[in-house]
C-alpha cells in the first residue's frame, strides 16, 4: 500500500485521507448490536428496521460477521456482536466482550431463540457454551448453527472437524 501511495498519484493519498476521515467523523459502532452505522443512526437499521424480526437474536464474534450473514440473506431477525470470543491465550475473558450486554437485551427485548453463530474453533466453542450456561433457565431456545459439508463436495473431501459438525448439526430430511 505503501509503495502504490509513493509511486501513484497525489490525488489518491487526498482521496484515502478524506475517506478515512470521513469513517471515523460519521460511522460508529451501533450501541446495540455492535454493528456499523452512521453517527446519526444508531440504533442501526437491522435493530430497529419493521423487516427484522425480534423473535431471533443472532450472536455472532465480530461486526463483520453480520455482514456475512445478512450476505446470504437466510436471516430476518436481530444481531448482536460480541466483539471476539473468549480466548485464555490472548487473554480475552468473558468481561471483555459484550456478554453482560447482551443478557441485557435478552431480558428487555426477550427474543424466542439465541441462534450463537460463532466460530468452529475450540475458542468460539467455549464462547458458545460459556453463553448457552448463561441463558439456561431465562426462557429462551439456544441453537448454534449447523455446519454442513461444503458445496460441490461430499464425506470424502471433508476434514473431520466438519463432518463432526454436518453429523452433529443433521436434520430431519
Ligand atoms: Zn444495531
Amino acid at each position: 500500500m505503501a509503495m502504490k501511495l509513493v509511486r501513484g498519484d497525489k490525488q489518491l493519498a487526498g482521496d484515502l485521507i478524506r475517506a478515512l476521515e470521513h469513517v471515523r467523523s460519521n460511522l460508529r459502532c451501533c450501541s446495540l448490536c455492535g454493528s456499523v452505522t452512521s453517527v446519526d443512526e444508531d440504533p442501526c437499521r437491522l435493530c430497529t428496521g419493521p423487516g427484522r424480526d425480534a423473535s431471533q437474536l443472532c450472536v455472532v464474534e465480530e461486526p463483520t460477521d453480520v455482514a456475512s450473514i445478512e450476505r446470504s440473506g437466510g436471516f430476518h431477525g436481530r444481531y448482536h456482536a460480541l466483539m471476539g470470543r473468549v480466548s485464555p491465550m490472548k487473554g480475552e475473558g468473558p468481561g471483555e466482550l459484550r456478554i453482560q450486554a447482551l443478557m441485557d437485551r435478552v431480558k428487555k427485548e426477550r427474543p424466542t431463540e439465541v441462534i450463537l453463530a460463532l466460530s468452529t474453533t475450540v475458542e468460539g466453542d467455549s464462547t458458545a457454551s460459556y453463553i448457552a450456561e448463561l441463558l439456561k433457565g431465562q426462557g429462551v431456545k439456544v441453537t448454534r448453527l449447523a455446519f454442513g459439508l461444503p458445496a460441490d463436495s461430499g464425506v470424502t473431501y471433508s476434514d473431520p472437524v466438519t463432518l463432526e459438525k454436518a453429523l452433529k448439526g443433521r436434520q430431519e430430511a
